[in-house]
């Protein structure tokens, strides 16, 4: 978003600047007032002025069909040294906020609980020499009738990391039992005491509960140096990873002694390699082959699925002959040159990324893309006609909505995106063309268990 070159100061009893654009929502009433913070945490709405959202470089207000209440579960961020970018209905025009009653305020956003697909970012200002913004995603919220507004939408019905569903107390109970039960295991170790009791992180939590899917990291190292990596930061990112990478290599035995039982017992069962707190799986390629073919000597139970950046397909190949039932491939891009500059690969590139969806097709097994959403490039003509290209190429049979977490700012600069020409369809008619276009590919969240996996239904 750009700093209007003239603002003009002073307007009513918050000190704004106009925008320099005259655009209008269709339907003005109701919809949600804008939200913002008082720079020590304390979020407030500003009754005359409404929300707005960004989907690229422009605020727009969302329209009332585009909004849910927050979902439980989600936070609020203050952002700051950013601007605030409220809608002015009296002037109809879009307005900076800098302060409100005299005092200094800053844009708020919302990171949205799993499941949820966002429709705008947060709207506001980034000047010069802002600090970088941590790895998460910022969406557009407001304040309506006592209830938080974001403009998003469900994409999965499916419920297993909704926070309701996590009762803390059974957790801690269930943690102390499992560390018991596997003692001496240090990848269970890690998975108790750092992803489910520092973390609270959902997959963690649902394997010490004994349900659905159930994590399995295994690589400290990587091939990629994506820009966003949540796992390693080089300190001149300036931000720090939010998730702490694995430090060792499991090995077979530690692999098999906890999957087995939870492929066996778990409702729903799914065994997933590749978390957030970790490198790139296939960079640890035989021990994950070996594990597969002792899980499966055991149990032929459930779903064994890797979560990876698919750069290599000769050891998918092995993967799939050992018994891989599932892949989930990310990307941030269809386009090459969009993925390349994300991703910022080594020793491979996009071809590899195919050509391993092509090869787990052959073999008959479930492919998923991870598609890391970005209002501005997800739903751009170009980019809209790339991955349609790809799905039709390498028919997967799913696409998981990811929203992208980054600092919007910092992800435009990295992709060079502001040349993008301002043709964006909007989230809403992008998901629905997705429907229409593709009626076979499941949209969705989760990688799903054996008893979802459905082919050819919409
Ligand atoms: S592929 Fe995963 S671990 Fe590797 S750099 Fe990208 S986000 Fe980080």
């Amino acid at each position: 978003m750009h700093l209007p070159k003239t603002p003009n100061r002073g307007i009513n009893e918050h000190q704004t600047s106009r925008i320099n654009r005259k655009t209008g929502p269709e339907a003005r009433s109701p919809l949600p007032q804008l939200l913002v913070s008082d720079g020590s945490g304390h979020v407030f709405e500003i009754p005359e002025l409404l929300m707005t959202g960004s989907g690229f470089l422009d605020p727009v207000v969302p329209s009332k069909d585009e909004l849910i209440p927050l979902p439980y579960g989600s936070d609020l961020f203050e952002l700051p040294d950013r601007v605030a970018i409220g809608y002015d209905p009296a002037t109809e025009q879009y307005v900076e906020v800098h302060t409100y009653k005299g005092k200094p305020v800053y844009p708020v956003a919302a990171f949205m609980a799993p499941a949820y697909l966002q429709l705008y970012r947060s709207a506001y200002l980034t000047p010069e020499g802002a600090v970088r913004l941590p790895l998460y995603c910022y969406t557009a919220v407001g304040w309506m009738n006592g209830t938080f507004y974001v403009p998003a939408m469900r994409i999965d019905p499916d419920r297993r990391q909704d926070l309701e569903l996590f009762d803390l107390k059974e957790i801690e109970k269930r943690a102390v039992e499992r560390l018991k039960q596997f003692k001496g295991n240090r990848l269970v170790y890690h998975l108790v005491e750092n992803c489910t009791l520092t973390y609270g992180c959902p997959a963690a939590r649902n394997f010490v509960l004994g349900r659905w899917e159930c994590p399995v990291p295994t690589s400290a190292a990587c091939n990629a140096a994506c820009v966003g990596c949540i796992s390693e930061q080089p300190p001149e990112s300036g931000i720090v990873a939010s998730h702490e990478r694995l430090q060792f290599l499991p090995t077979v035995d530690e692999i098999v002694e906890f999957t087995v039982p939870h492929l066996e017992k778990a409702e729903w069962a799914v065994v997933s390699f590749g978390q957030g707190c970790e490198g790139e799986p296939l960079m640890a390629g035989p021990l994950i082959e070996e594990a597969i073919r002792a899980i499966r000597k055991r149990t032929s139970r459930g779903i064994i699925n890797i979560n990876t950046n698919a750069s290599r397909p000769e050891v998918v190949d092995r993967l799939c002959r050992a018994g891989l039932d599932s892949i989930r491939v990310s990307m941030n891009s269809a386009q090459k040159h969009f993925y390349e500059a994300y991703y910022q690969p080594r020793q491979y590139g996009f071809e590899q990324v195919i050509q391993t969806m092509r090869l787990m097709h052959r073999h008959g097994r479930w492919v998923s893309i991870n598609y890391l959403v970005f209002p501005g490039l997800t739903d751009h003509p170009d980019e809209i006609a790339a991955l349609s290209r790809l799905i039709q190429e390498v028919e997967p049979d799913m696409l998981q909505t990811r929203n992208l977490n980054i600092d919007p700012h910092w992800y435009i600069e990295a992709l060079a995106l502001h040349t993008l020409s301002p043709q964006q369809i909007g989230m809403k008619r992008w998901v629905e063309l997705m429907r229409k276009r593709f009626p076979r590919l499941k949209l969705g969240y989760f990688n799903p268990p054996k008893e979802a996996m459905q082919r050819g239904e919409p």
